[in-house]
C-alpha cells in the first residue's frame, strides 16, 4: 500500500464566544485528506484529520515541512511489518525528521493533523473503527464501549446574562449530558461566582456535576483567592487556573486547593507533560489530565505521554482530552481514558460528534464506521471530500 496524494485545507470554525483570554472570531483549523492506492467498493480509502480547536490552522509547516517528507519517503518506511497497512510511528518519524527537540510551539498541531489522518487511514485499512484498531495494537483488546463525555460551554458573550447561562446548562442537561463547564476569569470574582452559583442552581446544587475553567488567565495570587471561594462548592474540577507552562505555580495552587486541579490542554509534547508531573504537585487520585492528543504531535505522542503518566503512577482514567472530537472519543475507548470533552454548540462543522450520536446519561459510543466516523458527520465530510474530489 503506498500514499497517492495529501491535500489539506482551511475550515472556518469561527464564533463570538470568548474565554478569559482570545475570542474566536477569527478561529480555524487545518484538515487533511490522505489518498491511499487501496481501493474497497471502487473508491480509493482515503484518511481524515482536523486540528481540533483553540489553535489555529497549520497551512505552511503542512506544506513546507510535514507533507512533502510524507511524500518523499519510500512507501516501504511508512508501513507495519505486514507491509500491507500503515504503521503511523513509523510515519512520525518521517515527519519529524531534521526537527530540533523543544520549543513545541505548534509544529505538534501540524503534525497531529496528519497523525489523525494517518491513523484513520490505518483503521480504514484494516476495515474496523478507530477504537478497535487502536485497542488491539496499542491498549488490552477490550475497548470500553462507552465513553463518559461533558458538556463545555457557559463562555462570555455579548448579551448573555445569567438567565441566558442557566437556559444554556438547561440546553445540555436536556440533551443528555449530567455533568457542565463554564468558563471563569473573564469577569470579576463576585461576578463569576454569581454565575456558578446560577447554573448550581439548574444543576440542583450538585458540584460535581460542574467543573470551571480559566483558561491560564490568573497569577498566583488571584489564582489562590478563587481556590479559596470555589472550595466550598466541591466542584468537580478548577481548570487551569495559571500559565500551562509554570508548574511551580501550579504547584502552589494544589498545595491550597482541596479539590481537583485539571490542566494539560495547552501542553503539547510528553516532555512538557512530565515536567507538569515533576513539578506541578500533581495529585495522582485527584487531578485530571486534558492533553489533547490532536494538538499535541497526535496518538504516536499521546502514547508516550500514556507511558510517561504510568511510570508515575497516574492511571490513564485521570485523563479526559480537550477538544470534543471523534478521534478522542475512540482513543478514551481504546485505551481506558477517564472521558472525553464535548462542545455542543461550538466549533462546527469540525468539532462535536456524528450526527446522529446519541448522549445517554453522559455517556456516548463511539462511532462504529471503520476509521473515527467522519464520514457520518455530513457537513465535515463534505469538507473533507472537497480536499480530494
Ligand atoms: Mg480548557
Amino acid at each position: 500500500m503506498r500514499i497517492v496524494a495529501i491535500h489539506d485545507g482551511i475550515l472556518p470554525i469561527s464564533s463570538s464566544i470568548r474565554n478569559a483570554w482570545i475570542d474566536f472570531n477569527q478561529m480555524d483549523c487545518s484538515i487533511v485528506a490522505v489518498v491511499s492506492d487501496v481501493v474497497r467498493d471502487h473508491s480509493p480509502l482515503v484518511g481524515y484529520g482536523f486540528n481540533s480547536n483553540g489553535r489555529y490552522s497549520q497551512h505552511d509547516i503542512l506544506r513546507r515541512r510535514m507533507i512533502p517528507r510524507l511524500l518523499a519517503a519510500a512507501p516501504a518506511d511508512l508501513l507495519d511489518a505486514t507491509g500491507e497497512n500503515l504503521d503511523p510511528a513509523r510515519a512520525w518519524d518521517v515527519m519529524m525528521a531534521n526537527e530540533k527537540p523543544g520549543g513545541h510551539g505548534e509544529r505538534s498541531v501540524a503534525v497531529g493533523v496528519l497523525d489523525m489522518a494517518l491513523f484513520d487511514l490505518a483503521a480504514k485499512i484494516a476495515d474496523v473503527p478507530l477504537a478497535r484498531f487502536v485497542a488491539d495494537r496499542y491498549g488490552d483488546g477490550a475497548p470500553d464501549e462507552r465513553v463518559s463525555v461533558y458538556a463545555a460551554g457557559g463562555y462570555y458573550q455579548p448579551n448573555k446574562g445569567l438567565f441566558e447561562l442557566q437556559d444554556e446548562m438547561r440546553g445540555f442537561l436536556d440533551a443528555g449530558y449530567v455533568r457542565v463547564k463554564m468558563k471563569i476569569g473573564g469577569a470579576p470574582l463576585a461576578e463569576d461566582l454569581a454565575r456558578i452559583e446560577a447554573v448550581l442552581d439548574v444543576l440542583g446544587g450538585n458540584g460535581d456535576a460542574l467543573a470551571v475553567d480559566a483558561n491560564g488567565r490568573f497569577d498566583l495570587a488571584t489564582a489562590l483567592e478563587y481556590a479559596n471561594a470555589l472550595d466550598p462548592y466541591q466542584l468537580a474540577w478548577y481548570e487551569e487556573p495559571s500559565d500551562p507552562l509554570d508548574y511551580a505555580t501550579h504547584a502552589e495552587i494544589a498545595a491550597a486547593y482541596n479539590g481537583a486541579l485539571a490542566t494539560g490542554e495547552n501542553l503539547f509534547s510528553h516532555q512538557d507533560a512530565r515536567n507538569l508531573v515533576r513539578y506541578g504537585n500533581v495529585r495522582a487520585e485527584r487531578d485530571i489530565f486534558q492533553f489533547d492528543p490532536a494538538l499535541s504531535y497526535g496518538l504516536v505522542e499521546y502514547l508516550r505521554t500514556l507511558a510517561m503518566l504510568r511510570e508515575h503512577n497516574i492511571s490513564p482514567r485521570r485523563c479526559i482530552p480537550h477538544g470534543g472530537h471523534q478521534f478522542a472519543v475512540h482513543l478514551a475507548a481504546a485505551l481506558h481514558l477517564g472521558g472525553n470533552e464535548s462542545y455542543p454548540n461550538e466549533f462546527s462543522p469540525a468539532g462535536g460528534f456524528a450526527d446522529d450520536a446519541v448522549i445517554d446519561h453522559g455517556f456516548l459510543a463511539p462511532s462504529s464506521a471503520p476509521g473515527i466516523g467522519i464520514e457520518e458527520k455530513a457537513a465535515l465530510y463534505r469538507a473533507m471530500r472537497a480536499l480530494h474530489d
